[in-house]
Order: C-alpha cells, then structure tokens, then sequence
C-alpha cells in the first residue's frame, strides 16, 4: 500500500536539546515507518526573527546530525534545506497573492510570538510566515502534518491555501491533515521556562555525561526542600518530571522519600542524571559517528536534495500549467 506522506521540518537554531527528543523527534521516529516522510530544515525562517544568517549553515549541518543521531533514518526520510530548493520560494510567491494580510494578522501563533519576542514591528516576511510553511508542505503534497497544538491554526491556513488554489485554478494540492501530537514540555533546569540553549536551562543530546550532571546539580528544585530531611513536593520539581520521563520506574519510590524526606536532593540529582545518560547514551555513540563522519552527513543531506528537487520540480510544472503560464 502506499504510504500517505508526512512533512515536518523545525528552524535550524544548531544542537538540539531533550525537549526536542520528547516534543518532536520520538514522534517522527514512530511515524518514519508508517509514513514516506521528508523532513525540512527551514533555514529561510530564521530570517523572520533574526537577520543573523552567518551561523545558519552550521546550525542546519548540527541540526541534522542530531536527527540522525536519535535514530532518523535516511532509508527512509528525505532531509533537505529550503534554501537549495528554490520552488519553496516560487510557490510561497504565488501561495502570497491567495490570502490577505488581514487573515495572517489574526494568525494566534504570530500573536503569541510578537508577545514572547516583545517584537514592536513586525516585518512582511514574519507576518507572511505560514504562507512560506504552506508553501514547504504543499511543495511535495504533504497529506500529514505533524504538530503541537501551537501549530494546528498553520496546517489551517495551509488547507485554506490548497483549497483556494484548487477552487482558482484547478486540483493540484491535498488539504493536509494535522496530525496533533500530544507530548510533556519539558522545562528547562531553572525550572520555570521553556528548555532553550539560549536561556542555558537546556540539556544538549550532545552533552557528555559529566556535563548533564553539572547541569543537573545546578537545577532549581522544590525551593522548600532546604536540607535532605526536609519533605519536598515532587510535583514543583523540575528534577521530577525528568525522572518521569527518562525514571518511569523509579517516580513512585522518589515521590514517597522526596516526601517523606528520606531522599535529598543530591542523590536525586545524581540519580536522574544517570538515567539521562543512559538514555542518551545510544544518541551520543552515533552523534560522535556522524561527526567523524562529516562527508557522509553531507551526502545524506545532498541525496535528500536532489530528490526533493525533482518532486519540486514536478510539482511547479503543474502549478505553471494549471495557471495556463507555462
Ligand atoms: S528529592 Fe528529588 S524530586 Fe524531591 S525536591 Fe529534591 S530533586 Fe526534586
């Protein structure tokens, strides 16, 4: 039977950390069997928040080695940059003219970003954002997409942007799915923001084991829990929800001494940070590969090039011909 086709992509912002392992990529890791997946690496959508683009290589060769790392598997996903495929841009073109401004300004995602980026102005190439997103999944007729519910209202414009397309110039794209994910964010060590590299709360899938325990030794826990014998509350720390996730089998003993006192906070500490590192340890053996093996990286990513060109390709040979211009 042929597989639906699933397109997913992430801005390459360089190391990815466990946040992304438990978010995203443990999802396309299930769905890289059941689905023909092509994963993106959108390094124009960098530009919309910063126009820094020096580091932008290097970010999406680290950002693909940490994909490959956690057990993505080029047999069977398509890896490309939509930078080298210029369809991507010639599409979001024609995808600009079939919406208006008035639509992407009540986009949820742009408000919740303008707020969180504290952005004063917001620049044509952010605002027109999820037509360039439409433009990345509609390019190789993606039929799933996978997404946080943050998400959802982009696959909604994407599906407003095929329809209207379809309705003015005859079918040529699916109205993609949205195929929500739900996944525990995981905090960062401070304990209270979003895990990022920048805001340095984040563990790296290619932290080495002595750093995931400095990271952890440093975390911010239940801020009760002043000595070892004092009770805790697990359900504030930070350090427990890590051993929910990577300690399934011990949260019911660490709950009971974290409460009782029986357990301090360092040996907690010590103890999930083993369980991380175990965990990662597989991620880390094929990380080191992959570096020492930077050629074959750039192969894998120049095949996923070259194949996703020539779907482009065909796809815009349609779009062209069914607006009867060429
Ligand atoms: S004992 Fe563990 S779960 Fe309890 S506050 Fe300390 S680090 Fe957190």
């Amino acid at each position: 039977m042929k597989k639906r086709k699933i397109l997913s992509g992430m801005r390459p912002t360089g190391q990815l950390h466990i946040g992304h392992l438990v978010g995203a990529l443990e999802n396309w890791l299930k769905l890289q069997d059941e689905y023909q997946s092509y994963h993106l690496i959108a390094d124009y959508h960098v530009l919309t928040t910063n126009l820094e683009s020096e580091s932008i290589y290097k970010d999406s060769i680290e950002m693909l080695i940490d994909w490959l790392a956690v057990g993505l598997d080029p047999d069977k996903v398509l890896f490309f940059r939509q930078s080298q495929i210029k369809e991507h841009t010639e599409l979001f073109l024609i995808f600009s003219m079939l919406i208006t401004s008035n639509r992407l300004e009540r986009n949820p995602t742009l408000k919740d970003q303008v707020r969180d980026l504290n952005i004063s102005q917001i620049i044509y190439g952010h605002l027109g954002y999820p037509v360039l997103q439409a433009a990345d999944i509609l390019l190789y007729k993606g039929e799933v997409v996978p997404v946080g519910e943050d998400q959802v209202p982009h696959v909604e414009i994407t599906r407003e942007l095929a329809r209207k397309f379809n309705n003015q110039y005859g079918t040529v794209f699916p109205e993609p799915d949205a195929l929500l994910t739900v996944f525990p964010r995981l905090l960062g060590t401070d304990g209270v923001s979003k895990m990022s590299k920048s805001l340095n709360n984040a563990i790296l899938l290619s932290d080495k084991p002595e750093i995931v325990e400095q990271r952890l030794k440093k975390a911010v826990t239940d801020p009760q829990k002043l000595r070892k014998n004092d009770p805790g509350r697990p359900d504030v720390c930070v350090i427990f929800s890590y051993h929910k996730k990577f300690n399934p089998g011990e949260v019911d003993e660490i709950r009971t001494g974290c409460e009782s006192g029986a357990l301090g906070c360092v040996d907690c500490k010590r103890n999930c940070a083993s369980k991380i590192n175990s965990y990662l340890a597989p991620v880390l053996a094929r990380r080191v590969y992959f570096e020492e093996n930077l050629p074959k990286v750039l192969d894998i990513l120049s095949h996923g090039e070259t194949e996703g060109r020539k779907i482009a390709s065909e796809t815009m040979k349609e779009v062209r011909s069914n607006m009867l211009i060429g």
